[in-house]
């Protein structure tokens, strides 16, 4: 009946110790729908890896959340402390944490003017200070960071627990920016010897922890320790009906007109759980589109990709996925499955919801 995240348990456990050794001082990241698997799961289970720090080596003392509205959900099932990677405004849910969440923030912090409303609320506040990159998303610049430790060393303000680098996914090497930014650190005169930072390659940051002896640098990193092994990680989808059609034959909420003879598979899953339909397939050419209605391709008619495959092979949607289910064409010849079957399905874990998930 369901849209199912099926984990192997010790598969994924094993990559979570061997991530969190391969990298000391990591801050976990749970945040939006928990990478697919609820931020309530992965604070548990980033509780969990702080008690087996002494088989991975490095404790997990801080957890990070997208918003101060993922608080809760994190704090109840990890003890250690909450860094809020979006940055404080004075305004919003910034003002609203429970106070008995207070002690256990740590702000990110990003620009001159939330630094001063910050601690002039709460003088005790913990806090980093992000530094703006390439991303150019929140952070202060190399002058707006000198302000900031001007101001803090003038007006005797607590000094920030670090300093934060968000760098872009993708890019060939963030040594030389990353680099950049901690000089940019030592130049401010900032108390601070400590840098989170985001996507560095393993390499990079060893030769940052080699080049600046005196910092500690700890890698904040979701996706690649929670979805890392992607082999652990299973989705399926049941088949919940079955029906033959002739050509001509209406059907949907848009009583479209099958094609050709075949089954329509109805299966769990719909835009409620994240399911969107995908790119058209191929070539979208005139002359690409007739020689697949030669074919008879279905495509040419107008049936897009799903993500749900049958067999190893990718099928068609019917017609646009409904809230929770969705309606396949499966052209005659090719195996019909039954009703109560499970299907494989690809998703974007960050975009979709399930309303099962099992851990083995
Ligand atoms: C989401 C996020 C991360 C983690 O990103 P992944 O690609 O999931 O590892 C790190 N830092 C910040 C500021 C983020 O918003």
């Amino acid at each position: 009946m369901s849209l199912t995240l099926t984990v192997d348990g010790p598969r994924w456990r094993h990559h979570l110790l061997s991530t969190v050794s391969a990298n000391p001082g990591i801050v976990p990241v749970a945040k939006g729908n928990g990478y697919g698997l609820t931020i309530g799961r992965l604070a548990r289970r980033a509780q969990w890896l702080d008690d087996h720090a002494e088989e991975t080596g490095s404790p997990v003392d801080l957890l990070a959340v997208g918003t101060y509205s993922e608080l809760e959900q994190a704090a109840s099932r990890f003890d250690g402390d909450l860094l809020v990677l979006t940055p404080w405004r004075p305004f919003g849910v910034a003002l609203e944490v429970p106070e008995a969440l207070g002690g256990r923030v740590v702000h990110t912090v990003s620009r001159l003017a939330d630094l001063t409303a910050l601690l002039a609320r709460e003088p005790r506040a913990r806090y980093v200070l992000e530094q703006l990159t390439s991303m150019r998303r929140h952070g202060m610049t190399r002058r707006e960071l000198q302000e900031s430790a001007d101001v803090i060393r003038r007006e005797r303000l607590r000094p920030p627990v670090g300093v934060a680098q968000h760098l872009p996914l993708n890019s060939a090497s963030h040594y030389g920016e990353a680099s950049r930014l901690v000089n940019d650190v030592v130049a401010s005169g900032l108390e601070t010897r400590t840098v989170f930072v985001s996507h560095l390659t393993l390499d990079e940051l060893a030769r940052l922890r080699g080049a600046y002896a005196d910092f500690t640098f700890r890698p904040r990193i979701g996706t690649e320790l929670w979805l890392g092994d992607r082999a652990a990680l299973q989705v399926r989808a049941t088949v919940l009906d079955v029906h033959e059609v002739e050509r001509g034959d209406v059907f949907g909420y848009r009583a479209r007109s099958a094609p050709k003879h075949g089954h329509i598979v109805v299966v769990s899953g719909g835009t409620a759980h994240g399911i969107g339909l995908e790119a058209p397939t191929g070539d979208q050419s005139l002359k690409a589109r007739a020689a697949t209605l030669a074919r008879g391709g279905l495509d040419a008619v107008g049936f897009v990709r799903s993500p749900f495959s049958i067999d190893g092979k990718l099928r068609l949607f019917a017609e646009p996925p409904h809230m929770q289910a969705s309606m396949l064409f499966v052209p005659s010849g090719a195996r019909v499955p039954a009703v109560g079957e499970e299907i494989a399905v690809r998703v974007r874990y960050t975009a979709t919801g399930f309303d099962r998930i099992v851990v083995t």
